[in-house]
């Protein structure tokens, strides 16, 4: 199997503390530029400090849909790139759902990561109410369109239905095949498309080995080292 893309998403988790003890366990595993983790702002400098001897790369959860000015509290692109980030989770349903994040301000922020030189990963999934009344495709064709005009090989997608993010209740083989390939046709075949909601290290094989899966973004089991080295070992 070619090596897969895993990226850790912390989300609003850790401490000094446990990122230490997670990412020093991390870096002493040889791992490749094909993993990456995304702490929050405040740590992010101690994860590139952990990992500097290491091709792991850092990314954050979020990102300002401005360049620069007067924005209180809000962290631009070229603040992560100037810290040493790689890549920018972009539109996570948690942003959409808690923050009222819509496509529209996703699209300026994948905008903004592009024009930082940073990896934008594009998050996009259905709830299980639009699955289930049959709009998912819909939905989701609703949220790629954010990425009209911008080359393939600039960005990341990562397939989240809302129903599988921290439920434990991850969507199956038959279901992921399908939605991937639906993206990669939407957007262009060669479009890299991660799997995330609910991927522990107990399900990476089987998910992986799921045609037109590229990747896996996982929250959860992203806090525990053995967990996350685990699914790395897994990805090649
Ligand atoms: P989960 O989260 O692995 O905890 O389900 C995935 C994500 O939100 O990226």
């Amino acid at each position: 199997m070619a090596r897969k893309q895993v990226i850790g998403n912390w989300k609003m988790h850790g401490s000094i503390g446990q990122i230490r003890s997670v990412l020093s366990e991390v870096s002493r595993a040889e791992l490749g530029a094909n993993v990456s983790v995304c702490v929050a702002y405040p740590y992010l400098g101690l994860a590139k400090t952990l990992l500097k001897d290491t091709a792991v790369q850092v990314g954050a959860q979020d990102v300002c849909e401005f360049h620069i000015g007067a924005y209180t509290g809000e962290v631009s692109a070229a603040m992560l790139a100037d810290v040493g980030c790689e890549l920018v989770i972009v539109g996570h349903s948690e942003r959409r759902r808690y923050f009222g994040e819509t496509s529209e301000t996703a699209a300026r922020k994948v905008r903004a990561t592009l024009d930082a030189g940073l990896l934008p990963v594009y998050c996009v999934g259905e709830t299980a109410e639009q699955r289930e009344s049959g709009i998912a495709h819909q939905v989701i064709a609703e949220e790629l369109q954010v990425l009209a005009g911008v080359p393939t090989s600039l960005y990341a997608v990562a397939y989240e239905p809302s129903w599988a993010v921290g439920t434990g209740v991850i969507a199956t083989p038959e279901q992921i095949a399908e939605m991937h390939a639906f993206i990669k046709q939407t957007l262009d075949a060669r479009t890299r498309v991660l799997y995330g909601g609910s991927v522990k290290a107990s399900n990476t094989a089987q998910v992986l080995a799921v045609d037109g899966v590229d990747g896996v973004l996982v929250g959860g089991a992203a806090l525990s080292a053995s967990e996350f080295l685990e699914i790395c070992r897994i990805a090649g």
